[in-house]
C-alpha cells in the first residue's frame, strides 16, 4: 500500500511538474512558443526590466540595425525607469506584460494574479504604448489560476522555443551566446534573452544574433507581428 501511494505521488508529482514547467501548452486559454511557417521570420524577445543604466546597450543596436523587438517588462522596474519605456515605444517596439514583480505565478490566489497582471499594464499604458500587449508569465511558470485569468481575460501567453540560459550564467561569453541562440533558430521562432541588470555577455550577443540571422535571410518581427 505505501509503495503505491509512493508511486502516484511520483506521478502526480512529475505530471504537475510537467504542467508548470512545459513552455508550449497550458491548462486554459491560448499560447505560443513559435510559429509554423516556411517563411524566415523570427521574433527577438527581451525579458524583464527595463533598466535605464543599460537602455544605450540594448536600444541603441536595435535602432542601428533597425530591427523591431519585443520587450517583456516588469510593471516595478517600468515604473522606475520611465526614460527607457518612453525610448522603446519610440523606437516602435512592441511591449508585453511580464507581471508587476516577478514573483513565481505558480501557486498564487486569483487576486494575486489579477494584481500582478493588472497592475503592470496600467503603467505600461500610462507610459503612452497603445500596441498589443500579451503576456509572459516569470520563468515561463504557470499552473491553474494564471491561465484562468489569462483565459478569462482573452489574453495571449508568449513563451519561447530558443533561449541558452542567459539567466543564470550558462553562457560563458557573448560569442558563445550568439553561436547556440543561432544554432537553434527555425523560421518562426522566438528567442528569448534577458539583457538588463548589467548583464554585458547578453548585451554583447544581441548585434552578432542579429547580423548572422540577417545574413541567413532572416527577417525580424515583433511578436504581434509574428502571430498574425
Ligand atoms: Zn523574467
Amino acid at each position: 500500500m505505501g509503495s503505491i501511494l509512493i508511486v502516484i505521488a511520483l506521478v502526480v508529482g512529475y505530471g504537475t511538474k510537467r504542467v508548470i514547467q512545459t513552455r508550449s501548452w497550458q491548462i486554459t486559454g491560448d499560447l505560443v512558443s513559435r510559429v509554423e511557417t516556411d517563411e524566415r521570420v523570427v521574433a527577438l524577445t527581451f525579458d524583464d526590466g527595463p533598466t535605464d543604466a543599460d537602455a544605450d546597450a540594448v536600444l541603441d543596436v536595435l535602432a542601428d540595425r533597425n530591427v523591431p523587438a519585443t520587450f517583456y517588462v516588469n510593471g516595478k522596474d517600468a515604473e522606475q525607469n520611465s526614460s527607457t519605456m518612453q525610448r522603446i515605444i519610440a523606437g516602435g517596439h512592441e511591449i508585453g506584460n511580464h507581471t508587476w514583480s516577478h514573483r513565481s505565478m505558480v501557486f498564487v490566489s486569483p487576486s494575486t494574479v489579477a494584481d500582478e497582471i493588472e497592475s503592470t499594464d496600467e503603467v505600461i499604458r500610462e507610459a503612452g504604448y497603445d500596441g498589443p500587449l500579451t503576456f509572459r508569465p516569470p520563468h515561463g511558470k504557470k499552473l491553474i489560476t494564471l491561465p484562468m485569468y489569462l483565459a478569462e481575460h482573452d489574453r495571449l501567453t508568449v513563451t519561447w522555443d530558443v533561449a541558452y540560459e542567459d539567466w543564470s550564467g550558462k553562457p560563458q561569453s557573448s560569442q558563445n551566446l550568439t553561436d547556440a541562440t543561432v544554432e537553434d533558430i527555425r523560421p518562426g521562432s522566438i528567442i528569448l534573452l534577458h539583457p538588463w541588470f548589467g548583464r554585458t555577455t547578453t548585451q554583447g550577443a544581441i548585434g552578432p544574433v542579429i547580423d548572422q540571422l540577417q545574413e541567413q535571410g532572416y527577417r525580424f518581427v515583433t511578436v504581434s507581428e509574428l502571430i498574425r
